[in-house]
């Protein structure tokens, strides 16, 4: 309300109660101009009701919401549901130009600055999160696998006689999709075995990159969040290499904002190496829905030309819901949770131990990765030992990965993998991962541990009766122990006995 407004509710309600109703008002609006004028975290989370009136505000500025405007073109931000209108604060204009996704659309103020503000948050929150040398960075409305693909494409277009990835094997389907989708060749460097650990293999890399050289080469792909038995990789070493041989370093950090540990893995690499960019999942870091993912880099040059490689306008969606948890967060909520997930991540450590005592199995020796573990499971004679995670699934067990040793070969988008899934073609046992990643509860790893308990005991009973009876007939057998299961599941689900807590 404006001064004359707020004399005119003075003829309504005494002069002194309106002054103060200004004055919290003025309070508000003092949060929001520092807001603005720092574009960083605010140490303290906004309530929700401060976050609405900022969006509100804004949404006014963007021509759909102008009162009497008059759209004539093809593309005027109408929306037919109120349900989607509020769901989205009235901004429908997207973020981005044709040329640019960064770039400031004239129609919508409003969007546009919901844009610019999430980057510098972006930006501020991975320089919290341990990567302080960060120069620039963006959010896209894509999830980790199609952004990697788009900074690819962005580096081959600078080396348009390069094809290959080089790529630390991680076996996750999207990472091989994003090169084979940007029309690239992936060359797989097959991780070590050191210990029980997963490690990259520096030496086979130097060897491969020379052998197919470094000009032909679009850039160095690795990743540093991964499922335990794999560690993250061994960025300082790649950022060396790829410093010496002037070849783009790509790095998937997917999760790995979470964990001082990968950011600080990055921030080193980048200090004593090369390293282009790095992208991070929003959903994985942020707790917000899937869909979105931060490019983030050290050359403020190159990330504009990643961004202006994007082809149109763009969701405003992700944007929009990083700026309202981020705001909501405050800079004091979101270390909050990532020392928490810390303290997660130790106590899954400590109670993955003590089931592995009561259950005789072994915890794997993984000392560098910073948010998985791994455990060895029994080898069943019937070599069925994932369905340990179909046993987990049914009891509504979700995110435990199952990894059954094998010597079966995968095709992903025609590249082919021997005991895909374990990140290494012969990994000595089959083992289970667990991650502690942002938002675990130790309820969830609580519970987790009573229904894994029960499906250890399960697996092991009807494993020692599968090994006589399959002798007999293994496709009779078969069906039989899959009835059993569904049994005791939808036994367990009705009377609860699933359940300790
Ligand atoms: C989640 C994840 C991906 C794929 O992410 P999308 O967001 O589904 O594209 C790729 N690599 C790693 C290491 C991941 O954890």
């Amino acid at each position: 309300m404006n001064a004359e407004s707020l004399s005119l509710c003075e003829k309504l309600v005494p002069a002194s109660y309106v002054q103060q109703g200004a004055q919290a008002r003025r309070m508000l609006e003092n949060k929001i101009r520092i807001f603005i004028q720092h574009r960083k975290l605010p140490d303290t989370g906004w309530a929700d009701h401060e976050i609405e009136i900022l969006l509100q505000e804004l949404s006014t500025m963007d021509s759909n919401n102008f009162p009497g405007n008059c759209g004539v073109g093809e593309r005027e931000g109408r929306l037919y549901s109120s349900l989607v209108a509020r769901r989205h604060f009235r901004l429908a204009h997207g973020i981005g130009r044709s040329g640019d996704i960064t770039a400031v659309q004239p129609k919508a103020a409003g969007s546009s600055l919901v844009m610019k503000l999430t980057n510098s948050l972006a930006l501020d929150v991975i320089k919290i999160s341990g990567v302080q040398s960060v120069a620039s960075c963006f959010v896209v409305p894509m999830a980790t696998g199609m952004s990697l693909m788009l900074c690819m494409l962005a580096f081959r277009a600078k080396r348009p006689n390069a094809k290959y990835v080089i790529w630390p094997r991680i076996d996750q389907k999207s990472c091989i999709k994003s090169m084979i989708t940007a029309g690239l060749e992936p060359v797989v460097i097959e991780n070590k075995l050191e210990g029980d650990e997963l490690r990259t293999d520096e030496v086979a890399m130097e060897t491969k990159i020379q052998e197919l050289g470094p000009e032909n080469i679009v850039c160095v792909m690795t990743t540093t969040s991964c499922f335990a038995p794999r560690a993250p990789d061994r960025l300082e070493e790649v950022a060396v290499l790829c410093k010496k041989f002037t070849i783009p370093h790509l790095i998937n950090n997917a999760y790995g904002l979470q964990s001082s540990k990968c950011t600080h893995l990055i921030q080193q690499a980048a200090r004593t190496g090369r390293v282009d960019v790095f992208v991070q999942s929003l959903d994985k870091n942020f707790l917000v829905p899937v869909g979105g993912c931060i490019v983030a880099g050290f050359d403020p040059n190159l990330i504009q030309d990643i961004s202006k490689s994007y082809p149109g306008r763009a969701s405003a969606g992700p944007s929009l819901d990083l700026f309202i948890t981020l705001l909501s967060m405050g800079s004091a909520g979101y270390r909050q949770l990532l020392q928490e997930r810390k303290q997660m991540y130790t106590y899954l450590g400590e109670q993955l131990r003590l089931c592995a005592d009561r259950n005789d199995l072994r915890v794997l020796d993984i000392k560098h990765n910073p948010i998985s573990y791994a455990i060895g499971l029994p080898e069943a004679t019937d070599g069925k030992v994932t369905e340990l995670g179909g046993m987990l699934f049914t009891r509504f067990v979700s995110g435990a990965r199952v990894i059954e040793k094998s010597d079966k070969v995968t095709t992903v988008s025609g590249q082919s993998f021997t005991n895909f899934g374990a990140h290494h073609d012969n990994f000595p046992c089959s083992n289970m991962t667990v991650a502690a990643a942002v938002g675990i509860t130790m309820t969830d790893i609580d519970t987790f541990f009573t229904r894994f308990d029960q499906c250890l005991k399960h697996f092991r009973k009807t494993h020692k009766t599968s090994v006589i009876v399959s002798q007999e007939n293994n496709g009779a057998n078969e069906t039989r122990l899959n009835e059993q299961f569904q049994e005791k599941s939808a036994l367990d689900s009705k009377t609860g006995k699933g359940e300790s807590t």
